[in-house]
């Protein structure tokens, strides 16, 4: 999809954008800010991954806690089936009851289904200001703990990430960042707030201090010039690139309720005990979407190719058992299909074979993939 680079249109009267798909989600964003309008789906790869990319997997990113994934965004599609017949999914309005949705269906179908050659999408105004929170804990479990508690005292913001203390470790060391890094401590919550006031934003960051606080937080830092939020966030996006530099690594994305967190990380280090693998998580929490970066450390070969699944098993189990499910932005594609029926009955899995005959009765598109 090289070729297919366009930013086609820039609505500003009905604030929608028509895109071909292999536009960089970055020089989107950048092309939509230039008119004062905001595409707010920022994958942490958006410097590099196309916008096709996005739609084809369901993408997210830190800001989908309270913008939402690219479902909420993407309002029709121009897309090539197999057959060569070329079809517009939808409709360019923001409500659609007009029979099946299939515009929603293509979203996250992985190239399974059929060739997305145009994009529409929903845009928003530009959000004048943010502040942006770093608080520390000395516990993995309180830190997740605390992010249900900011959301039940009523606030939303714009952002809010987990760390491990090991991924910052390697970050520090893998991106040259300067940050004291306190003993005591072994987790983080990255916090935004945007909005066009500053006062009611100060007033959230307060409400979620004393949240934060009471949930057992050592320290909270608060960075509002460009170039300290510029720092914090490069801490975040080039994480996962310094784990994967670090070692031989298995990601994992796996998601659940929020209030499950604490549940999901607990189990996943008792997981990593019983079958001697290490990890690294971090990822969009408010979400309830970890990424679990099993590291190899000290397993052996053989262990890391014959056991790790089994490790990797429990960890699903376990995510479906808290009412989660295998993949929150990631996909399944290739690696995970054998998990798919961890999570979903075997009508499930038919229903969507039935899907996949339908579009694509030859099997032409990415086969293999998904189930
Ligand atoms: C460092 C890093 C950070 C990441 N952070 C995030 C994050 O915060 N949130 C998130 O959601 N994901 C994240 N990802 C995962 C990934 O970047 C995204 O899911 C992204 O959407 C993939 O886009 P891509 O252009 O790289 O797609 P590709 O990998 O090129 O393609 C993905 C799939 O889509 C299909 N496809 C591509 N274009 C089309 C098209 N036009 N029509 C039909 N099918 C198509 C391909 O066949 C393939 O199966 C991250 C990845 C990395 C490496």
């Amino acid at each position: 999809m090289e070729k297919f680079k366009k930013v086609i249109d820039i609505d500003t009267e009905n604030l929608q954008a028509t895109v071909e798909p292999g536009v960089i989600t970055q020089e989107f964003m950048d092309a939509v800010g230039e008119l004062g309008l905001r595409y707010p789906v920022d994958p942490s790869s958006k410097g590099s991954c196309f916008i096709g990319g996005n739609v084809a997997h369901g993408s997210g990113g830190p800001r989908v806690v309270k913008y939402g994934t690219i479902r909420e965004y993407i309002l029709n599609l121009e897309v090539v089936l197999p057959d060569g017949q070329v079809i517009w999914t939808g409709a360019n309005t923001l409500k659609y009851a007009s029979g099946y949705n299939l515009t929603q269906l293509m979203i996250g179908s992985e190239g399974t289904l059929g060739v997305v050659t145009k994009i529409v999408t929903k845009l928003i105004p530009v959000i004048g200001h943010s502040v942006l929170m770093l608080a520390s804990f000395t516990e993995n479990e309180a830190a997740c703990a605390a992010v249900s508690a900011i959301f039940r005292a009523g606030m939303t913001p714009s952002a809010l990430e987990f760390m491990e203390r090991q991924g910052v470790e390697w970050v520090i060391k893998y991106d040259d960042i300067q940050f004291d890094l306190k003993d005591n401590v072994n987790a983080f919550l990255m916090l935004e707030f945007d909005g066009d006031d500053m006062d009611t934003i100060f007033k959230d960051c307060e409400k979620a201090n004393s949240v934060l606080e009471a949930q057992g937080c050592v320290e909270v830092l608060f960075a509002d010039t460009a170039a300290q939020k510029e720092e914090l966030w490069k801490m975040r996006r080039v994480m996962a690139e310094s784990v994967k530099s670090n070692s031989v690594y298995k990601e994992e994305d796996t998601v659940v309720p929020r209030a499950a967190l604490p549940k999901l990380i607990s189990g996943i280090k008792e997981i990593g005990a019983k079958y001697g693998f290490e990890s690294v998580c971090y990822g969009h929490a408010g979400d309830g979407n970890l990424h679990v970066n099993i590291i190899k450390a000290g397993m052996s070969d053989e262990d890391w190719k014959n056991k790790l699944k089994f490790g990797i098993t429990e960890i699903f189990e376990l995510t479906a058992a808290l009412g989660g499910t295998i993949s929150g932005e990631h996909g399944i594609g290739l690696v995970q299909k054998e998990f798919m029926p961890l999570k979903y009955a075997e009508i499930n899995l038919y229903l969507m074979r039935g899907i996949k005959q339908v579009f694509d009765p030859n099997g032409i598109l990415n086969p293999g993939k998904i189930f």
